[in-house]
């Protein structure tokens, strides 16, 4: 018997970027809805940072943009990334049509605390965390709702529709018996703190060598270091010890030096593993997956999060005409999965292709390795830079807000 019981128009799962945009827009359109978080909060700091020209683009649209920009964050107008010796910029900015011409650094939990207290200033939002949903309710083919584990027991809540937005390892798509097709990833990643000092200045953020891969975020106050690594050999470098790891990391960065002591013990060294996936059918009778729940994403070009977002605007403009007329059908949650499939099959293919022609070989190889045949025309003629920049800064289809602001604000 459940402690508790709630009914609400929408219930989503999950509080990641995917499930708190789709439970902002939909409160803010006047729909009713309720997110659950398993966690107690949203300060994890291995969810990725990047916030894109498009997800700033629909910041812009919702009028929230200038307050959002206000967080601690920093701005990226170019990427770049040194490979041996040589430094190459491979994607500028500064030529997109958008409002923001970069990519905002800010780390997630900014990021998803700010969504969720513009949510809260609409009457129909509740945030409800510490909620672990363990199974789906259905009535026959339908979904109708979730079963969730709290610290005060367990609750029930029934929804018109249910959103399985809780991310790569989705209770949600289990449950619901979705099939998975397997992309596969052939790293992992291994994610540290280290130190950052006035003097490093703007360091590029990828940095290749022999058999080496180590992505820098500049945090201001410190580096988030992701050191990515053959998947499964974790246990290896482990085994071989942590001072030989941080000789790694000194060769690939050498201004480190000093610094890589801060890392005591192999705690300071969280293991990620990376997946890619997708489900064949996004929905059925009540339900419906986005995000990672709908395709897990590599980490590949940090475009993960934007997806996930684009996924939530793309839901909240087909389906909220249906949720404030209480009936939601699998036709136009099938529209979602329409829109959605491609833009995240062309991404999925472009993160495969550099999984699989860079990153593979670079993990996979002992000689230095050579600076790719496009990366060099990308150094060499400027102009090529901006087509990366869309692809990584706009995405495939980037969506805009088509729902209008009719939720009525808290007094
Ligand atoms: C190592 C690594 C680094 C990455 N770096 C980047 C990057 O820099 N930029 C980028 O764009 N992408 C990055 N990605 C991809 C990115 O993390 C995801 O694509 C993105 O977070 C997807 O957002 P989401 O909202 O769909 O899912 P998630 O961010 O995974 O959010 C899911 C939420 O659901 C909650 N949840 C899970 N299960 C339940 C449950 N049963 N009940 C209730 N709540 C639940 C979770 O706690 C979480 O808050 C990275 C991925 C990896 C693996």
């Amino acid at each position: 018997m459940p402690s508790k019981e709630i009914s609400t128009g929408c219930c989503i799962v999950g509080g990641g970027p995917a499930g708190m945009v789709l439970g902002y827009l939909l409160a803010r359109a006047g729909v009713e809805v309720v997110v659950l978080e398993k966690h107690a909060d949203f300060l994890r700091d291995f969810r990725g940072d990047t916030i894109h020209p498009s997800t700033l683009e629909v910041m812009s649209e919702l009028g929230i943009l200038d307050e959002f920009l206000k967080r601690p964050h920093q701005e990226a107008r170019e990427i770049g990334v040194q490979i041996g010796d040589a430094k190459i910029i491979i994607a500028d900015f500064t030529h997109l049509k958008t409002r923001c011409k970069f990519i905002a650094f800010m780390p997630q939990w900014e990021f998803l605390n700010f969504i969720a207290e513009r949510a809260k200033h609409y009457s129909s939002f509740q945030l409800i965390m510490q909620t672990e949903v363990t199974d789906l309710i259905t009535d026959g083919e339908r979904v109708v709702g979730v079963r969730a584990n709290t610290p005060q027991g367990m609750l029930e809540v029934r929804s018109e529709l249910v959103v399985g937005a809780d991310g790569r390892h989705s209770t949600v798509r289990e449950k619901a018996g979705f099939e998975t097709v397997d992309l596969g990833a052939p790293m992992d990643v291994l994610w540290m703190r280290l130190s950052r000092r006035l003097e490093d200045g703007g360091q590029t953020l990828g940095r290749v060598d022999t058999g080496r891969i180590l992505i820098m975020i500049d945090r201001e106050e410190y580096w988030q270091c992701a050191y990515v690594i053959r998947k499964g050999s974790a246990d290896e470098i482990r085994r071989i010890g942590l001072p030989a790891f941080r000789e790694e990391l000194v060769r690939l960065a050498p201004f480190l030096s000093e610094r890589v002591n801060e890392l005591v013990s192999w705690d300071d060294v969280k293991l990620l593993t990376v997946a890619a996936d997708r489900l064949g059918q996004w929905c059925r009778p009540g339900l419906l997956c986005i995000g990672d729940a709908a395709h897990a994403m590599s980490p590949v070009g940090g475009v993960g999060i934007n997806l996930a977002i684009q996924d939530a605007v793309a839901s909240a403009n087909v389906l909220v005409e249906a949720l404030l007329r209480g009936t939601v059908t699998i036709e136009e949650l099938s529209k979602v999965q329409a829109r959605r499939e491609w833009p995240t099959r062309m991404t999925q293919r472009v993160q495969g292709f550099v999984q699989n022609r860079v990153i593979e070989r670079v993990l996979g190889g002992n000689a230095q390795p050579s600076v790719p045949l496009v990366v060099r025309l990308l150094d060499r003629w400027r102009y090529l830079r901006r087509f990366p920049a869309i692809v990584v800064g706009l995405g495939f289809r980037p969506e805009h807000v088509k729902t209008p602001e009719a939720g009525k604000e808290m007094t």
